[in-house]
């Protein structure tokens, strides 16, 4: 039988079938590990294969094979182990919900998300929260951001989780896929996902009453189903990405306005730093791109983004 990871709890993983009927299924034995070594084999949103067995009354499933990942998101531990965890797999979307104050989200932020989902070949969507609390000057600064972004390519959507404002805008992305959201605490997730299916509100709070009791001393991702045809995967304490790993010829990738430029610096290996004759530089100099998003880009590059990697995590 073939079926799609919803929850995993270390040794169980609670596997939909195609026909729509949940099984509680297990790893046994040895089989293919894709890609990745991680601490977990299966993770949420893997497409897997399955045989039935006979428990005592219950009929379990046993997990024999792995499809091959579309995506997936990890997170390292900050430990001297370094082991991995794959968060999930198969994400179609990552929306990062942003708010200009309370809490303020920066640009330095942003990037490093972008750059992330770049690299992680994950759609990503931006939204900007609680329009609706906005003063004319502040507005004007979401404005801005908004059509910054736009203009690299990213769809950028301004929302209010409170009063609906351009929900359905959201739902209507969301169709037919799988979502994740993040964002720093305090942006307004939950009041958004509230908003785009006030029943999720329910199981979401059930899971943190679980981990409110201590049956789980680590927080398990989960994946949901939506009324509206839509999944959605929740990653309880995560506020952003693990911190992949490039190399430093790799970041400028992952920025999609340099594409067209980089091929024009006299250097094929330039870091778009200090080197002579760089296109990068002199687009920049002529306003043809955005000094925040370079900045960015260096900081990325000099590892200067301890900030990042401490704001990443609830815990
Ligand atoms: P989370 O930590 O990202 O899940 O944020 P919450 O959903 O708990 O929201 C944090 C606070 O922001 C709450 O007081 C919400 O009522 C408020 N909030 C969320 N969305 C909006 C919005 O669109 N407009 C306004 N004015 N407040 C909002
Ligand atoms: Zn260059």
């Amino acid at each position: 039988m073939k079926g799609t990871v919803y929850k995993s709890t270390g040794s169980w993983y609670s596997v939909k079938a195609e026909d729509g009927t949940f099984y509680d299924c297990r790893i046994k034995g040895r089989f293919r590990i894709q890609g990745i070594k991680s601490t977990n084999p299966v993770a949420v949103g893997d497409r897997v294969v399955f045989e039935l067995e006979q428990t005592g009354d219950a009929v379990t499933g046993v997990i024999k094979d792995i499809e091959n990942r579309d995506n997936y998101i990890i997170r390292k531990s900050v430990n001297l182990s370094k082991q991995t965890h794959i968060i999930a797999a198969n994400v179609d979307l990552c929306f990062l919900v942003i708010t200009l104050n309370n809490p303020p989200t920066f640009t330095a932020f942003i990037d490093r998300f972008l750059v992330t989902c770049e690299a992680y070949h994950i759609e990503a969507v931006l939204l900007f929260n609680k329009v609706d609390a906005l003063s004319d000057e502040e507005f004007g600064e979401v404005k801005f951001l908004a059509e910054l972004y736009r203009d690299i390519g990213y769809t950028c959507i301004g929302i209010s989780a409170k009063t609906g404002k351009n929900i359905e805008e959201v739902k209507a992305l969301m169709q037919g896929k799988t979502s994740i959201f993040s964002g720093h605490s305090g942006v307004g997730k939950s009041t958004l996902v509230n908003a785009i299916e006030p029943a999720l509100d329910l199981k979401t709070k059930a899971i943190s009453d679980q981990h409110m009791q201590g049956q789980h001393t680590t927080t398990f991702a989960e994946m949901f189903d939506l009324d509206f045809g839509a999944r959605i995967i929740d990653t309880p304490g995560i506020k952003g990405f693990g911190v992949v790993d490039m190399e430093k010829e790799e970041v400028g990738d992952y920025f999609p306005e340099f594409f067209e430029l980089k091929d024009q610096c006299k250097f094929n290996n330039c870091l778009h730093l200090e080197e002579p004759h760089c296109a990068i530089k002199a687009a920049l100099e002529e306003d043809k791109l955005y000094w925040s998003r370079y900045q960015s880009y260096r900081q990325i590059l000099e590892g200067d983004d301890e900030n990042y990697r401490r704001t990443n995590y609830d815990q």
